[in-house]
């Protein structure tokens, strides 16, 4: 049987996993969902029939259920050559993926504080991983590393001085990953090095966020402290008046509730009162429904405001490139952001725009366009892989 190189992201309720082969060609995907619920579920992508998981499953009983169905199929050896974790708060200890080791394990133990929800259900996906595959080279690739370059300016808060050097309170940035795929997938589009790549990224998913990324190198991204910063999003509010929190308290809201709806029910959910999903957005609003188009508008301004925003980082533009279930689907949002930017002189062709770039290597604007502008489907799975065969340095690069 071939060598495998297993991917695993562990969500807050969710698990997925995917499987790639040496040449980092994908073999097979599972899902995991409603962990620690008494309707967990599970399913491997290929396979028509549902995996079966005890009702409150935990990550760790659901990654080795779906590890041994991937055995059990054939589709991988008794176990992998190497395995790849996302992570997604590396704080400042991490500038790039490492191999997971007990020194790793604490540092990553450390960086919870600032991601609660994420780093311990991250921590488990790696501790059930290791106990299954002991003498497998693992390794941990962090949301927030590729963000490590930011300057200073950037990334510090115009707060007190003392709280970014006792509590780390200053702005990370998420999605790093993607960010970096999207550059690397520009430059090698445009025929550049990824060295000499100059882009905008826009990943927009369920969470969004945006990044300047100068000559390969990140220099300024949308989200901050947590990934609640910047854009809007499908729950989450993105920016927002931190004087907020005292004005709800004088109306009887706790912080912690505050912080709670923020996350949780605002965004295009909050705008709309229906949904945070952008294509029923859309469909209600083509049907007249007024607050999902109010919820489209605010979308799309809040996000041409930080394509500006990310000029000021920037001494000449490559490319704007738009990725994630919205930015790779939506020709409707890409039109309507750039619709905004005509005095930076960007323009779209609406046919290209309409095929999202199928038939243009991805390519989407007008003859007239200043820059060129990009749909690139992401790939966090595939960056993943290749970082843990990297690292494990027992795989063919590819
Ligand atoms: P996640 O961040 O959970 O990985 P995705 O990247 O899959 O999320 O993006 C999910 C979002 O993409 C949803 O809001 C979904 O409605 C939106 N989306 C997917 N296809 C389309 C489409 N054709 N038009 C508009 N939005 C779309």
């Amino acid at each position: 049987m071939e060598d495998t190189v297993l991917v695993v992201n562990c969500g807050s309720s969710s698990l997925k996993l995917a499987l790639f082969d040496c040449q980092h060609n994908k073999l097979a995907s599972a899902l995991a969902e409603r962990l620690g619920q008494n309707d967990a579920f599970a399913h491997v992508g290929g396979l028509d029939k549902a995996i079966p998981l005890d009702p409150g499953a935990s990550h760790d009983q659901a990654l080795n259920t779906l590890v041994t169905v991937f055995q059990d199929e054939g589709l991988m050896a008794s176990a992998p050559t190497a395995v790849g974790h996302r992570v997604v708060h590396g704080g400042e200890t991490f500038r790039e993926a490492a191999l997971i080791d007990d020194d790793v394990i604490t540092a990553i133990e450390d960086c919870a504080g600032l991601a609660p929800l994420h780093n311990p259900v991250n921590l488990s996906g790696i501790r059930a991983t290791l106990a299954r595959f002991p003498d497998v080279p693992q390794a941990a690739v962090f949301d927030t590393a590729f963000h490590q370059t930011l300057p200073k300016r950037a990334y510090l808060y115009a707060v007190p001085e003392a709280w970014y050097r006792d509590w780390g309170v200053r702005r990370y940035g998420f999605h790093g990953t993607s960010h970096a795929f999207m550059a690397s997938e520009a430059a090698s589009r445009l025929g550049k090095t990824p060295a000499t790549i100059s882009v905008i990224s826009a990943h927009l998913g369920n969470g969004c966020s945006i990044a300047a990324i100068r000559d390969g190198i990140s220099v300024d991204t949308s989200m901050g402290l947590t990934p609640l910063e910047g854009l809007v999003m499908g729950t989450r509010s993105g920016d927002v008046d931190p004087g907020l929190f005292d004005f709800l308290r004088g109306k009887g809201i706790a912080a912690d509730e505050v912080h709670r709806v923020l996350n949780q029910e605002s965004g295009l959910l909050g705008l709309s009162g229906q949904t945070n999903d952008m294509r029923s957005l859309c469909e209600l609003a083509d049907h007249g429904h007024e607050p999902s188009q109010t919820a489209i508008d605010v979308f799309c301004f809040r996000l041409a405001r930080y394509i500006g925003a990310m000029m000021a980082s920037l001494s000449h533009l490559d490319a704007l490139v738009f990725t994630g279930g919205i930015g790779e689907n939506s020709a409707r949002i890409r039109a309507e952001t750039i619709h905004h930017l005509k005095l930076m002189g960007f323009e779209l062709s609406p046919d290209l725009n309409n095929h999202h770039g199928e038939f243009s290597d991805g390519r989407i604007e007008s003859a007239d366009s200043r820059f060129p502008v990009l749909v690139i489907p992401t790939n966090e799975e595939l960056v993943i892989a290749r970082e843990a065969s990297r690292l494990a340095g027992a795989l063919t690069p590819d």
